[in-house]
């Protein structure tokens, strides 16, 4: 029987270049080795925005749409909504009892959204006992699924030591080897920088999304920085210098256009202003597919839900058999 692999991101906004080249594209790969559960983390999403989610239905949607855009087969893999699986939150329950409490407090991804929270709002107040318990959760989501293999950027990989962690641990206390416990597969993409150089993300107005238009991205790449140290067209250029355009090149452009992209900005034979136009119409050519299947799934909304509708069946189905057997192990009524 093949491996299963589960992993999940948040319903925070329509997903962008960043996501697709770090994220899903590997989640692309796996799902034809894998047994494969993708969840869209609308219970995460609550832990930072509670108190913002006007759009959080629109954005389970886009989630799920850039997802199936993308590649993720719903024939092959399984996509669902963390909250329309309610077995989680009892896993939860199960999992907190047995996390000693600085296990929590140690991680790093909560330490530094702490930090943020408090640095925005300047009080603690704001660290919500839900985001608190965000390491558990998301280590039920995982075990939920009893999972082998988790697929995460190196950004998570604490959040799976964790989940080692836990798992161990319940399995010792219950005398039990029922839980796996996952290893991470690594993501072979490092972080995709932003049109300013920055980290692209999505609350720093430098990302391009999935679905923008093909006019959008242009205009966008037309902002990228280049290298700064170049004035005019026949100046030398430094592609290795050029903070954000050859950077892009390199990843959508083919060998032949990386080698004369990089020949002609070295001999002052190609401008920044030009290079960035054809830049843009080689990222949309390259994302010209995915963004028709987009269009697709956004005028046929109904099929979407379908899909996340069954998804939803298959993995519920999947974490009642392992909520029956972890309730049997603690010995719940
Ligand atoms: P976020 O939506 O920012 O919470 O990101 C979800 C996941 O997407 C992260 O854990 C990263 O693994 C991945 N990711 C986000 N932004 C980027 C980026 N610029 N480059 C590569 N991976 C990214």
């Amino acid at each position: 029987m093949s491996q299963l692999i589960v992993s999940g991101m948040r319903p925070t906004g329509k997903l962008h270049l960043g996501h697709y080249l770090g994220v899903i594209q590997n989640w692309v790969e796996l799902q034809h080795k894998y047994d494969s559960y993708f969840f869209v983390a609308d219970w995460h999403a609550l832990t930072t925005k509670y108190d913002k989610t006007d759009e959080l239905k629109a954005d389970v949607l886009n989630v799920a749409m850039d997802w199936l855009a993308a590649g993720i087969d719903p024939n092959i893999s399984t996509v669902y909504v963390q909250s329309y699986v309610p077995e989680i939150a009892e896993l939860n329950v199960y999992l907190g009892m047995v996390t000693p409490q600085n296990w929590v407090e140690r991680d790093p991804t909560l330490k530094d959204m702490a930090k943020i929270l408090r640095t925005k709002e300047g009080q603690n107040s704001q660290i919500s006992y839900g985001l608190m318990g965000y390491p558990v959760l998301m280590s039920a989501d995982i075990l939920m699924m009893n999972a082998d293999a988790v697929p995460v950027g190196v950004d998570q990989v604490a959040h799976i030591e964790i989940t080692r962690d836990i798992a161990r641990r319940f399995n010792n206390i219950y005398n039990t080897d029922f839980f796996h416990e996952p290893q991470p597969i690594l993501n072979h993409c490092s972080l995709i920088c932003g049109l300013d150089g920055n980290k692209m993300g999505k609350s720093f107005h430098n990302d391009i999304k999935i679905s923008d238009t093909e006019e959008v991205t242009a205009k966008k790449i037309m902002t990228a920085i280049t290298d700064r140290s170049r004035m005019r067209k026949t100046d030398l250029g430094h592609p290795d210098e050029c903070e954000v355009a050859f950077k892009y090149w390199k990843i959508f452009g083919s060998e032949d256009q990386v080698a004369t992209v990089k020949c002609e900005c070295e001999n002052g034979e190609r401008g920044c202003a030009d290079c960035k136009r054809q830049l843009g119409a080689v990222i949309n050519e390259r994302l010209s597919e995915i963004r028709e299947k987009r269009v697709y799934y956004e005028t046929h909304i109904d099929e979407v839900k379908d899909i996340l509708s069954e998804g939803n069946k298959k993995a519920r189905k999947r974490a009642s058999e392992v909520l029956a057997t972890v309730r049997d192990l603690v010995r719940m009524y």
